[in-house]
């Protein structure tokens, strides 16, 4: 392993200004010196154009701890960070500061994803050990973005822009990742800022809507309440699910505000329902990191004038995963002010009943996967059977979600689950559809199975 000594390079092309290809802070290279080195390898790889790569890095978390410890001991990690890097780099391969917290490498032998995968594993390791800031030591990890010559632009500015999309995508998927560009990269990513810019108009101009599916007691399929749904019909881009733009808005900053205006539709619609439905609302992973979101959920019931005895909020297990001492303060001062909380999709993602114990739900939304194979699949029915005996035992209720056929709902009700929801009941339908219903006006908007309230 050799890199890059770190001297302090001035070039004086004829006549011009001289130019710098030093990073003062680290005495790595600088970006003319990346731009430079580029240069020089696509000129010798014109005729035969043998691959090479070039990488980005940027460490995860970085300006929080600038922030907290104050900036000289951010220069100190970056100083930190570009010793390790130059110290692990594979010969040849250069190595520069671009800006702030982010670093660039040129590895001339490194020409397929394979490659720029094992050097990014190697850095993580070597970049995620201990930085020690004298009296105390911090850690760090660090995400990266990697384009190959030719297949990812043939010039320096090119490479640079792939690489850096390669790199966002990572930075969007969480802390620690690497991408290797591609064609298939570039299209989701475009995809996904067109999707972002008219979600943002969107939420601006208060277009997502909210429809409501019945929550219903199977015995006689009469609702009890109604889960509040967001929905996104856009005029170019057709209706999207809130699958593909919650996430979306949870990335990209906009579940704030689309939260916001969610509640505020839902709780207002329901206040004109009986006062025994209850309004169940799923809240986004985003609101259990958010400190402020007891107060603001109280206070757009308050404005929506709903009182919070009558609302149920989803949550789940990967959500609370994220910050749990502060998701369980959030979650008890909903619970202060008299909502209840409502675990969703459980069984999925990360379960664990210590956690269960922890969280103490009000009541347990057994997942679709399970309803959907439980006449056909032995392990769903003994998952479900043991789920309902849980929630029993813990004293919490049990809603099965996605029932579509008399035989689950049948199954279901022979194990002890007797609330449900899904299309045997009643499709998601909007609020002036719900309104009709609850009216006994309106059967047919409902599922085959639809009862008309008591
Ligand atoms: P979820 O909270 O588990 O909602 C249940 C999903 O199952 C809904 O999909 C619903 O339309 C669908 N569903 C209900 N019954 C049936 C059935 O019998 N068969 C089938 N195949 N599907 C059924 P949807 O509306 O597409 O929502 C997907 C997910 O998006 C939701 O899963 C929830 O996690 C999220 N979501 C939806 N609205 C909101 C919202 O307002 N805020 C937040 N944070 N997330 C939301
Ligand atoms: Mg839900
Ligand atoms: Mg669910």
């Amino acid at each position: 392993m050799a890199g890059e000594p770190a001297v302090d390079h001035l070039v004086q092309l004829n006549g011009t200004e001289p130019v710098s290809y030093t990073d003062a802070l680290t005495g790595l290279g600088n970006r003319a010196r990346l731009r430079d080195k580029i240069a020089k390898l696509t000129a010798e790889r014109a005729d035969d154009p043998a691959p090479f790569t070039i990488g980005l890095v940027n460490l995860d978390g970085f300006r929080p701890i600038n922030d907290l410890f104050g900036h000289a001991a951010g220069d100190d990690i970056l100083c930190q960070v570009a010793h390790r890097l130059r110290a692990s780099m594979p010969d040849g391969a250069v190595t520069v500061r671009l800006d702030n917290d982010v670093f660039a490498f040129v590895l001339p032998l490194v020409f397929d994803e394979r490659g720029a995968m094992k050097i990014s594993d190697l850095f993580q390791q070597v970049l995620s050990a201990p930085y020690d800031l004298g009296s105390r030591t911090v850690r760090l990890s660090a995400s990266f973005g990697f384009a190959i010559y030719p297949y990812a632009g043939k010039d320096f500015a090119q490479l640079l822009e792939s690489a850096d999309t390669a790199l966002y995508r990572s930075k969007r998927h969480g802390n620690g990742k690497a991408t290797v560009y591609s064609a298939r990269i570039a299209d989701e990513m475009k995809r996904a800022t067109q999707l972002e810019q008219a979600l943002r108009s969107a939420t601006i101009a208060n277009e997502v809507d909210v429809h409501f599916q019945p929550i219903v007691d199977l015995r006689n399929g009469y609702p009890i309440g109604f889960e509040a749904l967001a929905r996104w019909h856009d005029v170019e881009l057709g209706s999207v699910s809130p699958a593909v733009f919650i996430p979306l808005a949870e990335e990209r900053g906009l579940i704030e505000a689309l939260t916001e205006t969610l509640l505020f539709k839902a709780a207002r619609a329901a206040r004109s329902w009986p006062e025994d439905k209850f309004l169940s609302f799923n809240l986004s992973s985003a609101q259990l990191v958010n400190p402020s979101t007891n107060v603001k959920m109280v206070s757009i019931l308050e404005q929506a004038d709903l009182d919070p005895q009558r609302v149920e909020m989803e949550i789940t297990e990967t959500a609370m995963m994220a910050d749990p001492e502060l998701a369980y303060r959030i979650v008890d001062g909903l619970r202060d002010v008299g909502m209840r909380i409502s675990l969703d999709d459980f069984g999925t993602g990360q379960s664990s009943l210590g956690r269960l114990r922890e969280i103490a739900p009000d009541k347990v939304k057994i997942d679709r996967s399970f309803v959907s194979e439980i006449t056909r699949d032995r392990p769903s029915e003994h998952i479900i059977k043991a789920i309902v005996a849980l929630c029993e035992g813990l004293d919490m209720k049990v809603v099965a979600e996605g029932i579509e056929t008399e035989e689950q709902s049948a199954k279901l009700q022979s194990l002890g689950c007797y609330t449900g929801q899904g299309y045997l009941y009643g499709k998601p339908i909007d609020a002036d559809a719900v309104q009709r219903y609850l009216a006994g006006l309106d059967e047919a908007l409902t599922g085959p199975r639809y009862a008309l309230p008591a």
